[in-house]
This record gives structure tokens, C-alpha cells and sequence, in this order.
């Protein structure tokens, strides 16, 4: 009357699942490294937060210098619409000197 199962001990033991560890990717040749960007003594205008309306789906819109896209619909307004000049790619402190195509040189 006192049998106790022993089932509860025979059970198999877990297969254990080797970890694999990712390989750590090696530093690219010719990938160039960002330089620490120096401060520019004279920051750029900071734009301002506007809002308005989507035109297509009527969502309240907040964006800088009156420039908006829509997370609802996907709607934005045409770039020139800002309220000020978009700055150029010259005007980018940290911009290469030169853009390089990797896959145009072969
Ligand atoms: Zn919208």
C-alpha cells in the first residue's frame, strides 16, 4: 500500500545544446574608421518643431521647419515646402572630401 512510483527518477537527461558562439566579425579592410568629430565653434541653426495637419489622412503632424511626414499614411510634403533652405552637403562639417563609390572601382 505504500508503493511509490520510481518513474519520476528514470527520466532521460536533457540533451544539452552547445552554445555556439558567433564569430566575432574581423575589422574590414578598407572600411575607414570615424574620426572623433571636432566642435564646430559655430553650430548650425537649430530648426523649429511646427505642426499641422496631414493632408491625406487629417493624423496632427509635428516637423522641423515645416517639412512633415506622416507615420499613419505615409504622406510627406514636398521638401521645398520648409521654411528654410536645406543645407548643403558642403555645409556638413564631418562630409568626406570626396564621395567613393566601392563598387565603381574594379
Ligand atoms: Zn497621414
Amino acid at each position: 500500500m505504500s508503493d511509490i512510483p520510481a518513474s519520476e527518477a528514470e527520466r532521460p537527461p536533457e540533451p544539452e545544446r552547445p552554445h555556439e558562439a558567433a564569430p566575432v566579425p574581423a575589422a574590414v579592410p578598407g572600411a575607414v574608421r570615424g574620426t572623433v568629430p571636432k566642435p564646430t565653434p559655430m553650430p548650425p541653426p537649430t530648426p523649429d518643431i511646427t505642426y499641422t495637419q496631414c493632408k491625406r489622412c487629417g493624423t496632427e503632424l509635428a516637423g522641423l521647419d515645416g517639412r512633415y511626414s506622416c507615420g499613419v499614411c505615409g504622406w510627406s510634403n514636398h521638401w521645398s515646402e520648409g521654411h528654410r533652405p536645406l543645407p548643403r552637403a558642403e555645409d556638413d562639417p564631418d562630409a568626406p572630401p570626396t564621395p567613393v563609390n566601392p563598387l565603381g572601382e574594379q
